[in-house]
């Protein structure tokens, strides 16, 4: 299955997509983490990344097209995928369609904006692998440490609320036109962002015909 994740973020697309690469066994693609990745390795894509993301702001489109370019070439990737977080402008989405990537489904996770604060606020991530929790929805055991790799839990920069709401305005403005875009296109599905993780999974797997 070659999938789309839209939705605002902390919509909940990077856990769902991380529970239906489990189911399917496809991996599931983060330009987000991958652009993460790079500022805490201090490449020169990661440098010139660091400021924009902190500010809420999109990362240009050549860069997103490039990585996600060169991602998709990757073996892994021969038998389907799940992009979480990209395309996040028309621009990407046409990129894609120029690349002769095929896309078999686009779902959309509604969730509204005062939903979307609560849960940022409630975001913690691993400063050393990138792991995701949430105080709330999806704990770690301890509570200031990863459960994967024992690593620190911070806030993301960019999950402080002046960044928080500028990256909803950015959501709004940018990547909602993809919504019509597929819907266009007959790819889409909407599906309401529930409060509890498996709630969504579960209106999400039923909706892509995946057994739970
Ligand atoms: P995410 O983890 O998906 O919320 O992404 C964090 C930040 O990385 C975003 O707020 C953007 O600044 C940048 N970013 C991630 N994916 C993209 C994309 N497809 N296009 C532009 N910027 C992106």
């Amino acid at each position: 299955m070659r999938l789309i994740l839209l939705g605002a973020p902390g919509a909940g697309k990077g856990t769902q997509a991380e529970l239906i690469c489990e189911s399917l066994n496809i991996p599931a693609i983060s330009t987000g983490n991958i652009l993460r990745e790079a500022i805490r390795n201090e490449t020169a894509m990661g440098k010139m990344a660091k400021e924009l993301i902190e500010s809420g702001e999109l990362v240009p489109d050549d860069t997103i097209v490039s990585i996600i370019k060169e991602r998709l070439s990757e073996n892994d990737c021969a038998n389907g995928f799940i992009l979480d977080g990209v395309p996040r402008t028309v621009t990407q989405a046409e990129a894609l369609d120029k690349l002769g990537v095929q896309i078999d489904k686009v779902v959309a996770i509604e969730v509204k904006d005062e939903d979307i604060i609560r849960r940022l606020s409630g975001r913690r991530v691993c400063s050393a692998c990138g792991a995701s929790y949430h105080l709330q929805y999806k704990p770690s055991r301890e509570p200031e440490s990863c459960d994967r790799c024992s690593g620190k839990l911070i806030v993301r920069k960019d999950d402080e609320p002046k960044t928080i709401v500028e990256r909803l305005n950015t959501y709004h403005e940018q990547t909602e036109p993809l919504v019509d875009f597929y819907r266009q296109h007959d790819k889409l599905i909407v599906i309401e962002g529930q409060e509890e993780v498996k709630d969504t999974t579960n209106l999400l797997f039923t909706a892509l015909g995946i057994k739970i």
